[in-house]
């Protein structure tokens, strides 16, 4: 066995490391220079999507120092005992950093990083939250301090669950409060890609072994050997398989077991696109039947989304058919979905259907184990899959940090096996409820009725009469009841347990004044939008009307009528159709909220809102309109207009998609 390496985990003072088998990694494998999308993201580093700096939100930073990382990494005792880790994943990553901070001697052996470079920036995004951001402090402080400057703040903001058709709220989730009462960073966004990258540079290209895939092991009782596809073989003190969902290491472990389909097949987009509310609302689930669909903001201007629709797994789509078919699925829900499919690009439009695994009590055998996706692949609807993968990390190395201190103390052989048993016991119940709730979410999600009728085949005529179905309140009750108690615990329950890192090191982010306001009130929450306000004709005579910014004068209301008029203190929008008195409406302004009053015109003045309710407004009343209403003036649907709030950075872009002139003023 010439190529295999020689390492002898007893005598491991002078590791035999053949160059074959340990090449120094070249920039043409795995260059730790920034790609060109992750300088972009760079740029985006701490910046809001509006261009300001995040702590426009008042962040603030504590004025204790973080400890001296790197005096202390100088310092770590060099330790013997070596790590394989199968797979450079999140899981591998964050393995491989914990392990090499507490002196141990590491070995990720990754098939394929380019596929994580290449995919990964349409992968787009994902969510480290407050529990997996305070594990990875404790781990490594200043690879935490990178990646939340990197990341998008998004738990300071509101999110939650709305009705995917009428885009109403229906749960707001508080993940500000669990962290803040504990001290923890708050839940970011980051690239994978950029994520994959600050964590493949401070574990170190000596470490990442590419092009390596781990076809199977030995565990030979006192040590372990990798095997690899090339017929490498190396060896260690224990082997971990983060290798995925589809995972090796685990099907060599315990045989072969099929993955289980969530019955859901996922569309994922990232876009240019700034909703209006982009201040006030972080990530958003709009719930609907059998379907469901997740945007969140990823900072810069961007938006990633997520569309899950229930259907048998396998299906493909046909060339540039993603984005068509996406609109037909979709067809007749609010305009924060539609005007993100239709934002983003068909060539970054990926397709996947969602697997899990039902997560066991045993992770491991002798010498080797599991962690992250290759154990407890979870659904995505929690966004903790990853995030588990990070907790794991920092448990294991834990542990074998114990097990090498216990061996020092009692001058006995390290326990790795037992150590690895530790780990799985103090992870597997955690993990395992986190798996049920996402199991749970997503059936939440797609089981959503607003009315009744949704769903019931040759009964659906019902859902016109739009009464709403018993299920949403009852969903209601038991989600405002357990959700605070759950994200407590999911994002602050593991914090307690962390040890390394400094509780007075961070003060946490801090969130808008009117947070708590904005959760508990839908007008405040609408009035703190900042977009534009259009009113864009949808009506018969679409073809001779033009689409009209609102003036937000609070001193100039605009005059709606068939012929202009010249008054000073107003402004004018004519509409020269035969059911449009001269002096129809009146369309007013005030603190965030605009009005129409109907100024006793001959065929009055309508309102259909998001809800399908249409209704005559009384005559000189001022009536409230919201986003996504509809204004008629006449009864004769001739001048139908669809009110519509636009960030000025996505007017040009929704403009172009929707093919209107929509900078035409009154
Ligand atoms: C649509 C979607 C959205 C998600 N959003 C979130 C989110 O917001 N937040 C979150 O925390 N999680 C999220 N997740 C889950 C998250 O992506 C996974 O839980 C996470 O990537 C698991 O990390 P891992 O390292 O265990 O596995 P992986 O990321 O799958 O990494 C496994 C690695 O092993 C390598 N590998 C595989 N086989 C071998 C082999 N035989 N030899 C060598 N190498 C091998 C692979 O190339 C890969 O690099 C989401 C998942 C999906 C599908």
């Amino acid at each position: 066995m010439a190529s295999t390496l020689c390492y002898n985990a007893i005598n491991l003072s002078t590791p035999v490391f053949s160059r074959t088998q340990f090449p120094n990694q070249s920039s043409k494998d795995f260059s730790f220079e920034f790609s060109p999308f992750f300088r972009h993201w760079s740029r985006w580093a701490g910046t809001s999507t509006t261009g300001q700096k995040r702590t426009s939100f008042g962040e603030i930073k504590a004025t204790v120092a973080a400890p001296a990382l790197e005096t202390e990494r100088g310092r770590s005792p060099e330790k013997k005992i070596r790590l394989l880790i199968a797979g450079g994943g999140i899981g591998g990553l964050v393995l491989a950093l914990a392990a090499k901070r507490k002196g141990f001697e590491v070995l990720v052996f990754e098939k394929d990083l380019s596929a994580i470079r290449g995919e990964g920036q349409y992968r787009g995004p994902i969510q480290i939250q407050s529990n997996a951001l305070a594990a990875l402090e404790a781990i490594d402080m200043e690879v935490a301090e990178e990646v939340m400057r990197v990341g998008c703040v998004t738990g300071d903001r509101i999110n939650g669950l709305v009705d995917g058709v009428s885009g109403s709220w229906y749960v707001k989730f508080d993940t500000f409060t669990p962290a803040s009462d504990r001290g923890l960073p708050v839940t970011r966004v980051i690239s994978r890609m950029a994520l994959q990258q600050i964590l493949a540079r401070a574990v170190g290209d000596d470490i990442i072994k590419n092009e390596s895939t781990v076809v199977d092991f030995e565990d030979h009782g006192d040590k372990v050997t990798v095997i690899l596809e090339n017929g490498q073989r190396y060896e260690g003190d224990l082997l971990v398989g983060a290798d995925g969902i589809w995972s090796k290491v685990r099907k060599n472990l315990f045989g072969p077991t099929e993955a289980i389909y969530s019955d859901y097949t996922c569309y994922t987009g990232i876009a240019d696109f700034v909703p209006a509310d982009i201040e006030t609302v972080g990530y958003r689930v709009f719930l609907g039947h059998k379907q469901y669909f997740v945007s969140s903001d990823v900072g810069a201007g961007k938006m990633q989304w997520y569309a899950f629709h229930k259907e048998p797994p396998g299906g493909v789509d046909g060339p540039r058919g993603k984005r068509e078919r996406l609109l037909k699925i979709f067809e007749g829900w609010c305009d924060n979905v539609i005007d993100l499919i239709l934002a983003t690009d068909e060539d970054v439009i990926l397709r996947r259907d969602i697997y899990d695994r039902t997560p066991t009590l045993t992770w491991g055998r002798g010498r080797v184990t599991l962690l992250g996706d290759s154990i407890h692949a979870m659904q995505p609807n929690m966004g903790q899959g990853g995030c588990m993968a990070i907790e794991d990390s920092y448990q294991l190395a834990l542990e074998l940090d114990k097990a090498w201190e216990e061996s020092i103390k009692s001058g006995t052989p390290v326990d790795i096996v037992s150590s690895l048993k530790r780990y799985e016991k103090a992870r597997r119940l955690r993990v395992a409820v986190i798996h049920g709730m996402a199991r749970m979410a997503a059936l939440m999600a797609s089981t959503y009725k607003a009315y009744l009728g949704v769903g019931l085949g040759p009964l659906s005529f019902l859902t016109k009469y739009r009464i709403p179905h018993p299920g949403t309140f009852g969903g209601r009750f038991f989600i405002d009841l357990a959700m605070p108690l759950m994200l407590n615990w999911v994002l602050g329950g593991n914090s307690s347990k962390l040890e390394g890192r400094p509780q007075s090191c961070r003060l946490s982010d801090k969130a808008s004044d009117h947070l708590r306001k904005w959760f508990e009130d839908n007008d405040a929450l609408e009035r703190a939008m900042k977009g534009e306000w259009f009113i864009l004709p949808h009506g018969n005579a679409t073809g001779t009307l033009q689409p009209i910014r609102l003036n937000r004068d609070e001193n100039k209301p605009s005059i709606v009528g068939s012929v202009p008029h010249d008054d000073s203190s107003e402004t004018s929008i004519t509409l020269p159709l035969p059911q449009v008195s001269n002096r129809h409406a009146r369309i007013s302004y005030k603190d965030g909220a605009f009005f129409v009053t109907d100024l006793r015109s001959e065929h009055g003045t309508w309102i259909a809102d998001n809800e399908g309710r249409r209704y005559r407004i009384p005559p000189n009343f001022p009536s409230r309109f919201r986003p996504s209403d509809s204004i008629e003036f006449g009864s004769d649907k001739q001048a139908v207009f669809r009110v519509k709030v636009i960030r000025s950075s996505s007017t040009t872009t929704v403009a172009q998609k929707e093919e209107s002139d929509l900078l035409q003023t009154a």
